[in-house]
């Protein structure tokens, strides 16, 4: 059935679509469940839904892709965690963390984390309703299109969103028509109430904005988007909400981004595992800490950011700037 050169529906990538999302997309176009197309395409022995496959797809696998839908093979790639590759982070590995990226956990191909957010009105008005690569990252906590909270989880039920089960383990179905639904309770998954995405400093929401938007244009042109910036950015943050730093932080800054601060130390964990509500106010406060340059160094200069904390895990170059930079 899907042996011929091309396969018989072969759709290509939407804009900013994920690897995960098209697979699932071109299973259903063929009019066949995600599992059989996969077993058909890859071969039953690898199993794609128990690895996150936007990180980790394999260099055979893109090729597939990429020959049985007449696809350039480079659009394929950036459907997948290499488009951020030198942008976001210093190199795509598949062990353990990446900076940015909120990691899936899976138990039996059920995804647990709270890894892939959605804009319920980018969803209610797609032609065809998809999921974007960039809504797997961290500080994509709104949509810059529609100005609005993202959301990471089911507004109905709760579960976390796994679009390739909509059809998965349910014999009797075999037709899906949209993925704006929750593979759980079966609800629209962009009915829901919107909130507005709320940034106190209009120019620490303009720069946001202008981030998201850059990433969403997959980088072409680069704009505002600088690695170091968004490094600097990370670390922020991670110091921020550490047991060791987050106090001295606290008490610098004012009160209302210093309460938020003080709850959040008692769950020490890294910034691409915190809840969306938490994710938005520690970039929110790290944003406007970086974007003062000279409030930042004096933050190193008083010790609250000790300078070898700020360059902490930093690959060479960017060791090396941020050293020159706010070396007092
Ligand atoms: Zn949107
Ligand atoms: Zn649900």
């Amino acid at each position: 059935m899907l042996s011929g050169t091309l396969w018989p529906a072969h759709p290509h990538p939407l804009p900013g679509e994920s690897l995960s999302c098209l697979i699932v997309r071109t299973a259903h176009a063929n009019g066949v469940k995600v599992q059989t197309f996969c077993d058909q395409a890859f071969g039953n022995d690898f199993q794609i839904w128990n690895r996150d496959i936007d990180r980790n797809a394999p260099e055979w696998l893109l090729k597939i892709m990429s020959s049985k839908a007449g696809t350039p093979i480079k659009k394929i790639k950036n459907t997948t965690f290499r488009l951020y590759e030198k942008r976001l982070f210093p190199i795509l590995h598949t062990a353990s963390y990446l900076r940015w990226i909120m990691p899936i956990k899976h138990h039996h191909r059920l995804n647990t984390g709270y890894a892939i957010q959605y804009c319920p009105q980018c969803l209610a008005q797609d032609d065809i309703p998809y999921f974007r690569l960039a809504w797997r990252l961290a500080f994509y906590t709104f949509c810059p299109k529609h100005q609005i909270m993202m959301v990471d989880r089911c507004p109905h039920c709760g579960a976390s969103i796994a679009f390739h089960r909509i059809e998965l383990g349910r014999p009797k179905k075999s037709h899906v028509d949209t993925l704006d639904c929750c593979w759980q309770c079966e609800k629209k998954l962009s009915s829901t109430f919107v909130e507005g995405a709320n940034i106190a400093s209009i120019f620490v929401k303009n720069r946001w904005t202008s981030l998201l938007k850059t990433i969403d244009r997959g980088f072409y042109p680069t704009g505002s988007l600088s690695y170091v910036n968004l490094a600097l950015l990370h670390q922020i943050c991670r110091l921020i909400s550490s047991k060791k730093y987050g106090e001295g932080f606290a008490k610098y800054i004012s009160d209302k981004g210093g309460n938020t601060i003080v709850n959040m130390l008692s769950c020490p964990v890294n910034l691409e595992l915190r809840p969306i509500q938490e994710r938005h106010v520690l970039i929110e406060i790290a944003f406007s800490l970086t974007a003062n340059r000279r409030k930042l160094k004096s933050m190193v200069k008083l010790e609250i950011i000790p300078l070898h904390m700020l360059y902490k895990d930093f690959e060479g170059e960017l060791k090396e700037y941020t050293i020159k930079n706010f070396r007092n």
